[in-house]
């Protein structure tokens, strides 16, 4: 039989048990036939036999699913589970009972408590975790509150100093403004009077008095363009702009045409494309254009070819002009677009230093850009865009 089987009489005595049994115990069938039950049971089980299992088996005549644990020869300890009937046989009263070895089951038992134990460690260990992280999470969101203030404040400071810049620029603008157009009159009289004593009183002056006269009205004549070239650079910042079509080709036709070129100068070739439109403010385009067209010449007293025009990339017309002239270093193509640099001497060409910085706030006022190609001796050309 796969399990244990037990007989004993009502006094405890054992009658009768198979193979299975003894082998789970550990007994001889002559160490256990005779003997009181409670040989197999432990302390504890004992006292259950007495106090309910076997009260209950003889009220009723059977016990069912009874947990005990047994006492084998050697001592271990074996819990099992045991159903038991009544029976009278051969005019004596029997107590069977089948009983069936745990070992497996308490092993599962054991870790399943042990499973759970780990899971409810495991649960508390996350529990932890959450409330740090909530923890941390608060800490987050309190310094992110201090953040957002900060950055407000900030933004509320930006806002300030943006504002008291603007006015300090316009202040320092109009400043500017009203000092060169003052300075226009006194100039123009410094101009006449220098002309009219080198005319009138010129045989009458030793040949160096003659010249320092020609100095200054040369002098006074220079200032008197850079006075001119500021006012209108100032003006471009003070004035909105139009947006309406422009005919390029036409508007560089005519600045070649009213171009005037001295005794000694090699008149260039020019060339315009024909048919190139934009849009934007005509007069300012017209000042960028005479900057560019007229420093082409300037810079190729070689004479050369000079071509104004145009071509699309990526959708956006950009106009050039190009000339054979005389170059300049890459290097210095991001500072020549800045008020008064200039990248020769006066005695080599003349000039302000104001036409390029023009030429930029006027294509900047479109929302364009304007950038140079040049190389020394390999001529330059200047494009420009006019925004969307
Ligand atoms: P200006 O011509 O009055 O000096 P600009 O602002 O027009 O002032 O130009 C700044 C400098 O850029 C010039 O002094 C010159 O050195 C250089 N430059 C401008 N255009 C050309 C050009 N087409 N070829 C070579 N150099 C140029």
């Amino acid at each position: 039989m796969p399990c244990g089987f037990l007989s004993f009489a009502d006094d405890g005595t054992v009658l009768e048990a198979n193979r299975a049994l003894l082998e789970l115990c550990e007994f001889d069938s002559d160490q256990l036939i005779g003997q009181p039950i409670a040989t197999i049971f432990t302390v504890a089980s004992q006292i259950f036999y007495q106090t309910h299992f076997f009260p209950l088996l003889k009220m009723k005549s059977k016990a069912e699913e009874i947990y005990l644990t047994l006492r084998t020869k050697s001592g271990a300890e074996l819990p099992a589970l045991m159903n038991a009937t009544r029976n009278e046989r051969e005019g004596i009263v029997r107590n069977d009972c089948v009983l069936l070895a745990m070992h497996r089951r308490s092993r599962y038992e054991d870790e399943i408590l042990a499973g759970k134990k780990a899971l409810d460690k495991a649960h508390a260990e996350l529990i932890t975790t959450q409330q740090s992280l909530q923890q941390k999470q608060t800490e987050v969101e309190a310094r992110n509150e201090e953040l957002e203030t900060l950055k407000e404040g900030l933004e509320g400071l930006v806002e300030v100093r943006t504002a008291e810049l603007r006015l300090a620029m316009e202040d320092l603008e109009s400043f500017s403004y009203a000092i060169a157009h003052d300075l226009r009159a006194p100039l123009r009289a410094i101009i006449t009077t220098s002309e009219v004593l080198t005319q009138d009183a010129a045989p009458s002056l030793a040949a160096d008095q003659r010249a320092m006269l020609e100095r200054q009205s040369f002098n006074a004549r220079k200032l008197a363009n850079l006075i001119e070239d500021l006012l209108r650079f100032a003006r471009l910042g003070r004035e909105g702009i139009l947006r309406s079509p422009v005919n390029v080709s036409e508007i560089a036709t005519t600045i070649i045409a009213d171009l005037s070129f001295p005794a000694g100068i090699k008149r260039p070739t020019f060339h315009v494309q024909p048919g190139m439109r934009g849009t934007g403010d005509p007069s300012l385009i017209r000042i960028a254009l005479e900057n560019l067209i007229e420093n082409a010449v300037k810079y190729s007293p070689g004479g050369g070819e000079i071509s104004v025009g145009a071509k699309t990339e990526n959708s956006e017309r950009i106009f050039f002009v190009h000339d054979q002239g005389i170059g300049f270093d890459m290097l210095y193509s991001p500072k020549i677009f800045l008020p008064f640099e200039r990248l020769h001497t006066d005695r080599e060409f003349q000039g302000s230093g104001i036409g390029l910085a023009t030429v930029k706030r006027i294509v900047e006022r479109h929302e364009g850009q304007v950038w140079a190609e040049s190389s020394p001796g390999e001529g330059s050309t200047f494009f420009f865009t006019l925004g969307s």
